[in-house]
């Protein structure tokens, strides 16, 4: 079976525990875009060129532990308005898209440029003092330095690299189904998108 999941989103959103939980449910392959970026970016950071970092991405650089700091995201943002870049990391996102079994991606260009024939799509948002307070609870924990004022910041100087940028920006497809979880709860959220994507699986079944 072919069906692919796009989940798109500004950062801390709730993208990744939507896509986990998807994922766990119905038994589908998960790929968090963004730690292409985060990779590239930090090869970059290491001396590499931007486009030779992104075409010789291994699974190794997928795994470095240094990729969830708020660095690493600014980082990611700066190579992901690259065009080249974009261009060198798609056919892999698309082959993982289609494969057998099931496929959830999540990022910023998912449902609009990676996947516009996902069978679901999906747009996960949130207010920005919201998505701050979420990312502080997570990254506090290694840095007790950290305020939420410099999460917000961080948050807001990403999403704004990232909507503004000429190719791929971030942005909703006409036809994904909003989560805003500012005031619903995650669980909420994940029993919506598990509805939305057992109601597609059931329509091409029918
Ligand atoms: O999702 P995450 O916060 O890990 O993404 C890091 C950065 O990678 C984003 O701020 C964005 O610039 C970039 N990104 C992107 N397109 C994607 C996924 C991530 O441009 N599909």
């Amino acid at each position: 079976m072919i069906f692919t999941v796009a989940i798109d989103g500004p950062a801390a959103a709730g993208k990744g525990t939507v896509s986990r939980e998807l994922a766990r449910h119905f038994g589908f392959a998960h790929l968090d875009t963004g730690l292409l970026y985060r990779a590239t970016g930090a090869k970059v950071a290491d001396g590499m060129a931007p486009l030779a970092a992104a075409q010789s991405l291994t699974p190794d650089d997928l795994a470095r532990t240094d990729l969830r700091s708020a660095a690493a995201g600014q980082a990611a943002s700066m190579v992901a308005a690259l065009p080249d870049v974009r261009a060198a990391l798609v056919d892999f996102q698309r082959r993982f898209a289609r494969r057998a079994g099931g496929a959830i991606l999540d990022g910023r260009d998912i449902g609009t440029v990676i996947c516009p024939e996902a069978e679901v799509k999906l747009y996960v948002t949130a207010s920005d003092q919201v998505r701050a307070g979420r990312r502080f609870a997570e990254l506090s924990v290694t840095d007790p330095a950290l305020t939420v004022a410099a999460v917000l910041s961080d948050l807001q100087a990403r999403d704004a690299r990232d909507s503004a940028r000429a190719t791929a920006p971030l942005c909703a497809a006409d036809d994904a189904l909003l989560l805003d979880t500012t005031n619903l709860a995650i669980e909420a959220a994940v029993e919506r998108a598990v509805a939305a994507v057992a109601k597609a699986l059931k329509q091409g079944r029918d």
